[in-house]
């Protein structure tokens, strides 16, 4: 045993670009400790031998995991290679996904520690104690009597639960980042409070009762440490932030920045007062992002998920008439007793609203809540793998939950991606049912083969213009030919390579003539595209004039613009 004994955090994510900000909570918290603490970052992507090569080239005296739905089952088998690669080394692990059933957890993944709940103050103590321990036996373990409150462990082969621990002070959290960082293209995390007000049935956070606030200033000065390590995207991890007493200050004082990072926030609308709606609206557009849980717009079912709704309809519009705040709203898919009509009537009304991003989630019956014991109630069937997705209720079949995921697949790629925006905007002008068109055009997807498979960037053009000309050429008043121009018109937004696919159809007409004019005189480089239509004028509202029209495309490639000859 070396005299310094040394820990290697795991972070499993989703994508890089995520920061796991609860290890590096926990590591901070014990920099001061006699210790070596690693954190090594993968995704669940990440070939399961390179990353125990990895970590046993580390030789750690233990190796910690935090873990959640949508990584349990790459946690759980890293964790049983380094077992049987070196079963001397000792495993914990923590995390929503092993809090709820510690017992059942440690015994599941053949752990040595399991944290339940906030893991810094359990985690400290715990290295203190394996501390001591080591001083007097030589091991880097707990020893035989030692008891940490909120950590799991065993004992001579059986499982044994501490009380649990009480909530820690916020005030003791210590800036989580090192200052050596690079957050320049990753998600930079913060959390303002923890704990949320609501109880809705399906989320494990319902559980947890003791919502707890950061003072102002602490979470500033987080703020500008991160703004310091180059941070460009700045996620507030709070449950329900506006929850917070202070949140219109904090608002404030971040809309007052003199910075181009862009700040996230999940947000109850039925939390919203005049106080962040004042200081909201002087919010420089791109600055802040608002994530919202709409769920179901239907009464009866909020009641069952025992959501709170009362002045959420009002706080969301008075939100989204700001006008300079990037919205996304969530909807979930499987509810008690939704149906495709009931959840057909939801996602048309919250399309409706225009957000920037509407997710379609599927309900995940997720262990440890109170939707869990209530399965049968509903007629639920549901995987029984994470992220244990819903696969159909009492009142939504198979069938129909798989016609909400073609639409969601379709919802995804053209309606958030965000790069078909004049195009769906002419489409909803033609199309009743928002739900029918994003289910009709996944359906197309599918039936090209691309239930599994992504199609190229080109096929995403073509499959939009054949189907919607398809559904919509009957409709009073539809032009196909502006259709088509409006596909192309975001396709040269998006798209910086000269040529275009062939089915957006180029007119043979000279452009080197303009392109060079443009240089000479006005200093101005860009693709210069012809339109059988108008369609700049077309998008901005004004007039159309006769076609056909030139337009150039700058560097930026934000909006193309006429060129009068
Ligand atoms: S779903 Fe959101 S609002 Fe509801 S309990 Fe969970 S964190 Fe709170």
């Amino acid at each position: 045993m070396r005299n310094r004994p040394k820990v290697v955090l795991v972070s499993i994510d989703s994508r890089f670009i995520h920061t796991n900000i609860a290890l590096r909570y926990i590591k901070a918290f014990t920099k001061d400790l006699e210790y070596d603490c690693l954190m090594m970052e993968y995704t669940i992507q990440s070939p399961l031998m390179d990353m125990l090569d990895d970590i046993l080239d580390c030789e750690p005296d233990m190796v910690g995991f935090s873990t959640y739905i949508w990584n349990v089952e790459q946690v759980s088998r890293i964790s049983r290679l380094i077992r049987l690669a070196r079963p001397s080394i000792r495993l914990l692990f923590g995390g929503p996904e092993v809090s709820w059933n510690a017992e059942e957890s440690l015994m599941g993944l053949k752990g040595d520690y399991i944290i339940a709940g906030e893991g810094e103050e359990t985690y400290r103590e715990l290295i203190e104690k394996c501390l001591d321990n080591m001083e007097t036996s030589g091991s880097f373990s707990l020893g035989d009597n030692d008891e940490v409150r909120g950590l799991a462990t065993i004992r001579n082969g059986i499982p044994m639960v501490y009380p649990p621990r009480d909530k820690m002070d916020l005030a003791r959290l210590p800036f989580p980042y090192s200052m050596d960082e690079d957050l320049s293209d990753r998600i930079a995390c913060i959390e303002a409070s923890r704990g949320c007000p609501y109880s809705c049935s399906y989320c494990l956070s319902s559980a947890e009762k003791d919502l707890r606030f950061r003072s102002v200033a602490s979470v500033m000065d987080d703020v500008e440490s991160l703004l310091k390590l180059g941070a460009k995207l700045v996620k507030f991890m709070d449950r329900t932030f506006n929850a917070h007493p202070d949140a219109a200050e904090v608002f404030r004082r971040i809309i007052s920045l003199d910075t181009s990072a862009v700040f996230h926030f999940e947000m109850s609308p039925s939390m919203v007062n005049d106080a962040q709606m004042e200081v909201l609206k002087e919010a420089p557009p791109g600055r802040i992002q608002f994530e919202t849980g709409v769920q179901s717009t239907d009464e009866n079912v909020l009641h069952l998920i025992r959501r709170h709704s009362k002045g959420f309809r009002e706080g969301l519009l008075s939100l989204l008439t700001l006008g300079n705040i990037h919205h996304h709203l969530d909807l979930i898919a499987g509810l008690p007793m939704d149906t495709m009509e009931s959840f057909r009537r939801s996602f048309n009304e919250v399309y409706s609203l225009g957000p920037d991003v509407l997710q379609l989630g599927f309900l995940k019956i997720i262990r440890g809540t109170p939707m869990e014991s209530e399965v049968k109630r509903w007629g639920m069937v549901h995987s029984p793998f994470p992220p244990y997705q819903v696969i159909s209720t009492a009142t939504m079949g198979r069938a129909d939950v798989g016609r909400l995921k073609a639409a969601e697949k379709a919802l995804d790629k053209y309606h958030n991606s965000g790069k078909f925006v004049n195009s769906l905007t002419y489409a909803a002008s033609f199309h009743e049912d928002p739900l029918v068109f994003f289910e009709g055009l996944g359906n197309a997807l599918d039936s090209e083969g691309y239930r599994v498979r992504s199609p190229s960037s080109d096929d995403y053009y073509r499959i939009f213009l054949m189907y919607s000309a398809r559904v919509l050429e009957m409709k009073a008043g539809f032009e196909p030919g502006l259709m088509r121009d409006l596909v192309k018109y975001d396709f040269l937004l998006w798209n910086r390579r000269q040529g275009i696919p062939f089915f957006l159809e180029r007119i043979d007409k000279d452009t080197n003539d303009i392109r060079r004019k443009l240089k000479r005189e006005e200093g101005v480089v860009g693709h210069v595209e012809w339109f059988e239509n108008d369609v700049v004028s077309h998008i901005s509202g004004n007039e159309r004039n006769p076609g056909p029209v030139a337009v150039l495309f700058d560097k930026s490639r934000t909006h193309g613009k006429i060129i009068t000859l």
